[in-house]
């Protein structure tokens, strides 16, 4: 690495920053632990290509930082870390990256716990397991109680902006209809909601609209989509400065990570009039579903209990925005830094 990882971390509050190498297995990795203040740091193992290793050891300061605001927000007593796999172009041998990263993350002697994320799966965190106990997500998919969660969240934009949360008859334009979406979709289907959907995969969309009844439309138009929500369920960054202007909603309510491409879109968002349900709010279901049940040995009824919850958080993001006059992204990090101080006042006490 031209710069070194203390440089790269300058300005940042992370715990520990390990970046692993086994020249044997081809393994480059990175894990970051940004904070184990309210409990063990949670987040999981991406395999993507990155330009360099700067770039790698970014995004994971940036994803593991994401988790301590996600999981305090959730209201989990966990902390917050993320690791990365580099993914080199050649042919790579799976396993032998998988049990190296593995070993790693046992070396640090349970701060830090993985589970799936992008380009991993659930059938790789059995490979990590063979080298660590460190592990969660073993225990199915996580996305009905995603979905779940940002029904809820949407429900709660929807009182804060119409003054009720009935989404009968409303028209939800969804991104993505994979894992979250078709469930989404589902869920909003039963409400009574309209649903317009797109996917790039054909087959997805076909799934969706034979089960749903929704309209579908191709994949750039669901931008133009005229509807009262806008639900991105694929990728990060679609709420940037060339879409911002499309769209034709007055709430954005989706499962998608990192929704928003840079900091001045959540002003844009504002500026538009259109009132943005901050995405890791939104999204929790997963994580409390893998922290609550799989770590802290949470009930069925508490994991669903908590997901529902999502509602009550979402208002206070909502008005809290409104209360301080700041974008509901800004809102929700503010509320996050709260509620991270009150679990860490919590551990401390009890
Ligand atoms: P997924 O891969 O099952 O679904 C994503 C879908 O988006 C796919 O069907 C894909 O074909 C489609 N897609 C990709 N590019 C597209 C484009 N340009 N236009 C339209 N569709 C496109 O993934 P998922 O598990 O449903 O997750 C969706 C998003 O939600 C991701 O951002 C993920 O990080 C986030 N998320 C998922 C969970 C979960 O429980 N699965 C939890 C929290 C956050």
């Amino acid at each position: 690495m031209t710069m070194t990882i203390q440089e790269l971390s300058t300005g940042t509050d992370h715990e520990r920053i390990v970046f692993c190498r086994d020249s044997e297995a081809g393994y480059r990795g990175v894990i970051a632990v940004h904070s184990t203040a309210a409990g063990p740091a949670v987040g999981g193992t991406r395999y993507w290509t990155y330009a360099t290793e700067e770039e790698a050891v970014t995004d994971a300061l940036r994803l593991s930082r994401g988790m301590t605001y996600k999981n305090a927000m959730a209201g989990l007593p966990l902390g917050g870390g993320k690791s990365v796999i580099l993914r080199d172009g050649g042919p790579a041998d799976r396993e032998a990256l998988l049990r190296a990263h593995g070993r790693f993350i046992e070396r640090l002697g349970g701060i830090y716990m993985t589970g799936e994320d992008v380009g991993t799966s659930p059938a790789d965190m059995e490979i990590v397991r063979l080298e660590t106990a460190h592990v969660a997500g073993l225990t199915g998919d996580p996305s009905p109680f995603t979905a779940r969660g940002v029904l809820r969240a949407m429900g709660a934009a929807a009182l804060h902006r119409w003054g009720s949360d009935d989404l009968a008859g409303r028209t939800v334009a969804i991104q993505g209809c994979g894992n979250v979406g078709f469930h989404l979709a589902q869920e909003l289907h039963a409400a009574g909601a309209r649903l317009v959907v797109t996917d790039v995969d054909p087959e997805r969309v076909r799934r969706t609209v034979e089960v749903t009844g929704a309209r579908s439309v191709p994949a750039e138009e669901i931008f133009d989509a005229e509807a009262d929500v806008f639900a991105p369920c694929a990728l990060g960054g679609v709420l940037n400065a060339e879409t911002i202007p499309r769209l034709r909603v007055e709430i954005i309510a989706g499962g998608a990570n990192n929704q928003l491409h840079e900091e001045a879109d959540g002003e844009r968002l504002l500026g538009r009039g259109i009132l943005y349900a901050p995405d890791y709010v939104a999204n929790a279901g997963g994580v409390i579903v893998l922290g609550g049940r799989e770590i802290l040995g949470w009930s069925n009824e508490l994991v669903r209990e908590r997901v529902e919850g999502i509602y009550g958080t979402m208002l206070d993001v909502l008005r809290l925005a409104e209360e301080q006059d700041v974008p509901p992204d800004v809102a929700a990090d503010r509320l996050a830094e709260r509620r991270l101080a009150a679990l860490v006042d919590a551990s401390s006490t009890g």
